[in-house]
């Protein structure tokens, strides 16, 4: 049976693995709609291959381009905020949320508002909007499908389960590529040394997540809210070598464990077909070959990520969106060459000592936390003393 798809932030990483699975099955999906923000030439590239019905860029200023692109094509055209949320609320059987960043997060809810099933890999939507999401999905019947690899993982584990007879959920962190480095070297870390992930290939924002820990830090928090055990229940393990995806651990201390190859088709895979199960073009998992696997303690001493986002999740109210938002104005900037690796953390951890409002209680309100945190982050950024 033909089943229709939405992948919005089809040019990304996510998006691509995504495609990659669909395009191995021919005849098993028909797409729908495939979103960027100014990846025109590469979108509708895309769209063209998988005879998409409408292309959308985010940046209005770039559908000029797309349109040019799509020329002939009888591929329809569209751009801006409001044309990302119609192309996400169109009626189909799979909505992959895969755009990085708080941007996704209006059109995530529009797909939510509509009831749908949505794969969720874009993290920044549910950490800024938690209750406010998660209560639309109540509301609107909607289902959100974990594609974060170690939420997917806890999501498998769970199968058959009870969460009152949860004792413990254990997200595995690889410690990303920076994790032996000391403070020193950490203050002096390059964007393309940060971005250099040993175990995943993932887009730039997540990366400099992972080599922070900031990226554990945000799932700290989706796991909150996919998973609700309560915090104390909630554990992080650093694991290098990113085989087990995250572990569930149960009142009579037996613990499920999900292993895999570090390429997020598996995820995805699970996602698409669930909860049936299809075929990935990946090697099977060697253990013998793989020998070791070793777990540690994280250092939030080095890595204070992890401790930032937990006090923002127990602070609850306005903390993780404002979290979220100077995180991503910081590891932005990092990128740009502007500031220090060390000065990510240290920024989103200053942003947040500034407030202390309310939780939001609706995508509006978390809009405007969202943006507000920005610029009081760029504000920072641009006193002499920042860098
Ligand atoms: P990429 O940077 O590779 O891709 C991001 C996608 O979002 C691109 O299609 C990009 O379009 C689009 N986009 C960026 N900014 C905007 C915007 N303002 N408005 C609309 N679209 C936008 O990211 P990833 O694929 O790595 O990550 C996507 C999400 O999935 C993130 O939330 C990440 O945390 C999560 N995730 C990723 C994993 C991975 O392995 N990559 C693993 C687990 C979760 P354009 O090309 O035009 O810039």
């Amino acid at each position: 049976m033909t089943r229709s798809i939405t992948v919005l932030g089809a040019t990304g990483s996510i998006g691509a693995s995504t495609l990659d699975l669909v395009r191995r099955n021919p005849g098993e999906w028909k797409v729908e709609a495939l979103t960027a923000n100014c990846s025109a030439q590469e979108l509708a590239g895309l769209a063209r291959e998988f005879g998409a019905k409408i292309a959308v860029v985010g940046d209005e200023t770039c559908l000029a381009d797309l349109k040019d692109a799509l020329a002939g094509s009888g591929i329809e055209a569209a751009g801006g905020a409001q044309a990302l949320r119609d192309a996400a609320a169109r009626p189909v059987d799979m909505c992959v949320a895969a755009i990085v960043g708080c941007a996704g997060l209006a059109p995530v809810m529009a797909a939510i508002e509509r009831g749908g099933t949505i794969a969720l890999a874009n993290k920044e939507a549910l950490v800024s909007a938690g209750e406010v999401m998660t209560a639309a999905v109540a509301k609107h019947g909607a289902t959100l499908l974990p594609t974060d690899s170690e939420h997917n993982a806890i999501f498998q584990c769970l199968v058959g389960s009870s969460l009152e007879d949860v004792a413990r959920i254990t997200l595995t962190a690889s410690g990303g590529p920076l994790r032996t480095w000391s403070h020193e070297q950490l203050a002096a870390a390059t964007p393309a040394e940060a971005v250099a992930h040993p175990n995943w290939s993932m887009g730039a924002k997540i990366s400099v997540d992972s080599a922070t820990m900031m990226n554990k830090g945000l799932e700290y928090i989706e796991a909150h809210h996919l998973f609700p055990v309560g915090l104390d229940r909630l554990k992080i393990v650093v694991h290098p070598q990113s085989v087990i995806h995250s572990m569930v651990e149960y009142k009579d201390r037996s613990t499920l464990a999900q292993l895999g190859p570090s390429d997020m088709r598996v995820p995805i895979a699970s996602c698409l077909a669930y909860p049936a199960r299809m075929e990935t073009p990946l090697e099977p998992l060697n253990l013998a070959a793989i020998g070791e696997l070793t777990f540690h303690a994280p250092d939030e001493e080095r890595f204070p990520a992890t401790r930032i986002a937990r006090e923002a999740i127990q602070a609850g109210g306005a903390a993780p969106a404002t979290l979220n938002a100077a995180n991503e104005v910081a590891v932005a900037a990092f990128l740009d060459g502007q500031i220090a690796f060390t000065r990510i953390t240290a920024l989103a951890e200053e942003v947040l000592s500034r407030y202390s409002e309310p939780a939001p209680a609706s995508l509006d309100d978390v809009l405007a936390l969202d943006k507000d945190a920005r610029e009081n982050a760029a504000r920072i950024l641009e006193s002499p003393v920042s860098a």
